[in-house]
C-alpha cells in the first residue's frame, strides 16, 4: 500500500502551516516551521497570492496531509461521502476520523497518525477481537479496538500505559485506562471533530 515516505515537515512547510504530523515534536521549538516559514526549495521574497482554485487545492492537500491519506483513496473516501446522507464535506471528515489509523491516533495510542498507521499496519491491534492491519479500515459505533496480547510486551504499550490519564479523549469515544481498551461511542459530529480543515472548500475542488 503506497504512502508518502519523504520528511514530514516539508509538507507542512509546503502549506505554511503546522499540521501536527510529528507528535510532541510539534510542540517544540524544534519544529522548523517555528523557526521559517518558506516552502521548501524556495527564497520567498514576495508572498504568491493565490487563485481561487489554489486555495481549494490546498485545503484538500492539507487534508490529505494531516491524515496521510494519498490521493485516490482521498477520492475514494470523498465518494463514499458523497454516498451518505447529509452535507459530504462533514461526511468526509467522520470518514477520515473514523479510519482505524486515526481512530487509534485520538485514542491516544500514538504519538501521530504515521505511528498510529505503523501500529495497525504491523499487527498491534485488533477490532472486536479480530486482528485487523488495514489502516483505512472505518470503525463503526459499539467497535472495540484493542491491543493484541502478544503487543502488550512492547515498550510502546507501556508508555502509552503510563501515558494514559494525560491524554484526552475524543467525546465520541472511551477508553477504559486499565485494559487500554477503546470504544467508538457513536459517529463524530462535526463539532465534535478538532480540525483545521474547512471542508466546504474540498467539496468545492472536487466539484469544479
Ligand atoms: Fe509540521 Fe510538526 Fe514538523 Fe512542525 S515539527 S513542521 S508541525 S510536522
Amino acid at each position: 500500500m503506497a504512502r508518502y515516505v519523504g520528511p514530514v515537515c516539508r509538507l507542512c512547510r509546503r502549506q505554511d502551516e503546522k499540521l501536527m504530523l510529528k507528535g510532541e515534536r510539534c510542540l517544540t521549538p524544534k519544529c522548523p516551521l517555528e523557526r521559517r516559514h518558506a516552502p521548501p526549495g524556495e527564497q520567498h521574497r514576495h508572498p504568491r497570492r493565490s487563485s481561487e482554485y489554489g486555495i481549494r487545492l490546498k485545503e484538500k492537500q492539507k487534508a490529505r496531509r494531516i491524515y496521510g491519506v494519498l490521493e485516490r483513496q482521498f477520492r475514494r473516501h470523498f465518494a463514499e461521502a458523497g454516498r451518505r446522507p447529509g452535507p459530504t464535506g462533514e461526511n468526509l471528515l467522520k470518514i477520515l476520523e473514523m479510519r482505524l489509523d486515526s481512530a487509534v491516533y485520538r485514542l491516544g495510542f500514538a504519538d501521530s497518525r504515521s505511528q498510529a498507521r505503523q501500529l495497525v499496519r504491523h499487527g498491534h491491534l485488533t477490532v472486536n477481537g479480530r486482528k485487523v492491519n488495514i489502516p483505512s479500515y472505518l470503525v463503526k459505533p459499539g467497535d472495540a479496538i484493542a491491543w493484541r496480547e502478544k503487543s502488550k510486551q512492547l515498550v510502546h504499550y507501556d508508555k502509552v500505559a503510563q501515558e494514559v490519564g494525560s491524554r484526552s479523549i475524543p467525546s465520541w469515544m472511551s477508553l477504559d485506562p486499565e485494559t487500554l481498551i477503546g470504544r467508538v461511542l457513536t459517529e463524530p459530529s462535526r463539532n465534535e471533530i478538532e480540525s483545521i480543515i474547512d471542508e466546504h472548500l474540498i467539496v468545492e475542488y472536487y466539484s469544479r
